[in-house]
């Protein structure tokens, strides 16, 4: 039996358009045009739900609502109002009168369609709480065997979308620009339609870097050619296996499943015993974390570049004489891997292993044995390290069930998760938590889903922050609505861990993509002077208040204009890229780095002290000036820098204050016979 439905209102046309619109729902549809009307209809009989205008002929619908509210008949009640209230107003109409949407006039006919449908949905629930399988479709059927076929496929897409994109880093002309932006693009929009999502939003990622190339800049970025091969292999991890044989043990098939699913980040283990491997395979299986052992350096190289990996564990004793620091040093200079973030693990935790660490450009430091805390701490950590920051992400939904399950499943992916249960609260709420994204429900007492968003998009400070909103129904009216009132995408309950995973990250990873273009120097990769000054602020603000140290390096390119002047600009051009690339794979991937103008560079080294600092730039100095550089006509030369370096606080409190020093140092230096630091 389908839900007895009333409409209350005196406009005909508008319910004349309501009609049309259900008329594909399975309910009864009644009007009435008054509110002595509609009182005598709701004593007869009992209805399921009733949409009700606020202001009638004989009366005004809240009323109406008030006086039925006593009557212990549960009608689900929808407002609809001729004019945007107080706040006040709505908690008055949902919290007393448990009314369950209010929908402002004109309403887009899909957002009352949404509400609509979830207040059928509860009247059925209520109704029959289990709903019977349905049939199998032949429509369906016909879907599943596309998307068979589509699937066995994908691995030989992939193939050539890989074979192209090596084509295309070898020789970035617009030919081959073009072919794999073709590629990337049709893998993009087919798999997202037959529902391989990680592969549509990988390949998505491609589409727009190459889009991000064909437009000329962005090539020179450090991370580039990194990230493109990161989707690509992310796409074909998410290949779906067609025949998993059934021989295969659950712990295999537990191995695959985890092997498939949407990862936090790989992280690369480097150690000579396989018995602590083994211990931390199982370790990182219970976390969001992908993780590849090697059991040497021979190893590691070889996933280094077979595999994208986001960071490395390294053990300083690797046996036959390797040397962990060593490896570490050699892995950064991987291509693609120059920000590659760091961890030392060593049994022997003293202050000279720890001091050999930081030599080495590790960022973090971990005695054995290492337990799951500490490795899902490391991970954490050298993942935020990895893209600077970690995304941080406010979950709007009344129900606190519900959105403990999504903070839990974002917490375990690395994200940041603040919660809001009052959605009236939204404005504080944002500038509380400074959110990069926000995850609303539509269907919620007070505002709904559709308000939030549009407060939202009126507020000049968050117009535009990425919003996603959630909701129970998947129907092509709500998915319109949602967009409709100016969300960016749309996620239906229930959710699914991999799908949200993968939309929150495709929004979030755009998101660091356009501020890094905004923040980053194209020629050198590094940060431009605002970024920098933006981010050393917040960086002193933590170490006021926490303590600690910093050195603050200015660095000048010696003799820089002859090179221009006798071998051409462009080729001083390529000097200053190769000394932005040699900073980035040099030092602590959390150190700042700045092309402060021209040939000048600042370098903040954290937790450095003077001394620490200059032998740091003076093996900098020493490995840059042996590199050999050829020019157009195909001589050699090689170029140095001098450096002045300034210890905070020591030498100053504020960033104008370090720069002065340092540059006084700098000066001394240069007088004092370049390629030296002092
Ligand atoms: P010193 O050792 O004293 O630092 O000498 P120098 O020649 O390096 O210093 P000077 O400041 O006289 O010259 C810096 C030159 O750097 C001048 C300028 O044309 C050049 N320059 C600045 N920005 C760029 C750039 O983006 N590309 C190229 N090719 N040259 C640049
Ligand atoms: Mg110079
Ligand atoms: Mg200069």
């Amino acid at each position: 039996m389908g839900v007895n439905l009333l409409i209350v209102d005196d406009d005909a046309a508008l319910c004349k358009l309501l009609q049309s619109l259900l008329v594909k729902r399975d309910c009864t549809i009644q009007v009435a045009g008054t509110v002595a009307e509609a009182r005598r209809m709701m004593s007869e009989q009992d209805f399921d739900l009733a949409l009700v205008d606020g202001l009638l002929p004989d009366g005004v619908g809240l009323d109406l609502i008030a006086e039925h509210r006593k009557s212990g008949v549960k009608t689900d009640f929808i407002f609809m109002s001729a004019h945007w209230r107080h706040v006040g107003e709505y908690i008055e109409l949902t919290r007393k009168l448990s009314v369950s949407a209010v929908v402002h006039k004109p309403f887009a006919s899909e957002e009352m369609l949404v509400h609509v449908d979830a207040a059928i949905e509860r009247a059925t629930a209520m109704e029959q709480p289990t709903a019977p399988e349905a049939p199998a479709d032949p429509f369906q059927q016909a879907l599943a065997e596309l998307r068979n076929k589509y699937a066995a496929t994908l691995g030989e897409r992939l193939d050539q979308l890989d074979k192209e994109l090596a084509a295309l880093e070898q020789e970035p002309d617009a030919d081959n620009i073009e072919s794999s932006l073709r590629l990337a693009h049709k893998l993009h929009g087919t798999s997202g339609t037959y529902g391989f999502m990680e592969i549509s939003v990988a390949t998505g990622m491609i589409e727009e870097q190459l889009g991000a190339l064909k437009a000329g800049d962005i090539a020179s970025q450090p991370m580039f050619w990194r990230r493109l091969r990161e989707a690509a292999h992310r796409a074909r991890r998410a290949v779906p296996d067609l025949d998993v044989g059934s021989a295969k043990g659950s712990e295999a098939l537990e191995d695959l499943d985890h092997e498939r699913a949407v990862h936090a980040s790989t992280i690369l283990v480097v150690d000579d015993d396989p018995a602590f491997l083994e211990q931390i395979k199982v370790i990182g299986r219970a976390t969001a974390h992908r993780v590849l052992t090697a059991v040497g350096r021979d190893d590691a190289l070889q996933i280094a570049n077979e595999e994208m990996i986001d960071s490395a564990m390294i053990d300083i004793g690797l046996g036959e004489g390797i040397d962990g620091f060593e490896l570490a040093a050699e892995l950064r200079e991987q291509p693609g891997l120059a920000s590659l973030p760091l961890g030392i693990v060593s049994v022997a935790d003293n202050l000279e292993s720890r001091l050999r660490a930081a030599w080495s450009g590790a960022s973090l430091f971990a005695g054995k044995p290492v337990d799951k805390e500490t490795f899902e701490q490391m991970a954490i950590h050298l993942h935020a390290l990895a893209r600077g920051y970690r995304p941080k992400v406010l979950v709007v939904d009344d129900d606190p069930d519900f959105s403990a399950f999504v903070a839990t499943v974002l917490r375990r992916h690395g994200i940041l998760v603040a919660e809001l249960h009052e959605p009236e609260r939204i404005l504080e709420a944002l500038l509380e938590t400074r959110p990069d994204l926000a995850l609303i429900d539509i269907v919620m007492p007070i505002l709904s889903g559709f308000d939030l968003v549009r407060i939202i998009r009126t507020s000049p400070e968050w117009k535009d922050l990425p919003l996603l909103l959630a909701t129970a129904q998947s129907s092509h009216e709500s998915r319109l609505a949602a967009f409709e009132a100016g969300a960016d995408d749309y996620i239906a309950k229930p959710i699914i861990e991999r799908e949200l995973i993968a939309r929150i990250k495709l929004r979030v990873e755009r998101l660091s993509l356009q501020r890094e273009r905004q923040e980053r120097d194209a020629l050198t990769g590094l940060l431009r002077r605002q970024a920098f000054m933006d981010r050393f602020g917040v960086r002193m603000a933590e170490l006021r208040r926490h303590g600690g140290r910093a050195a603050l390096c200015l660095l000048d390119l010696d003799h820089f204009k002859q090179i221009n002047d006798s071998r051409g600009h462009l080729v001083g051009d390529r000097v200053l890229a190769a000394f932005g690339r040699f900073l980035t794979a040099r030092y602590r991937v959390e150190d700042l780095r700045c092309r402060w103008g021209g040939e000048e560079f600042v370098m903040v080294l954290l937790e450095q002290d003077l001394e620490m600092a200059r032998a740091l730039i003076q093996r900098g100095i020493e490995d840059f000036s042996q590199r050999a550089f050829v020019d157009d006509r195909g001589e050699p030369f090689s170029v140095a820098f001098s450096a002045g370096v300034a210890a905070w606080p020591d030498d100053g409190d504020d960033v104008t204050a370090l720069i002065e020093r340092a540059d006084e140092r700098l000066y001394q230096a240069k007088d004092a016979g370049r390629a030296r630091v002092v």
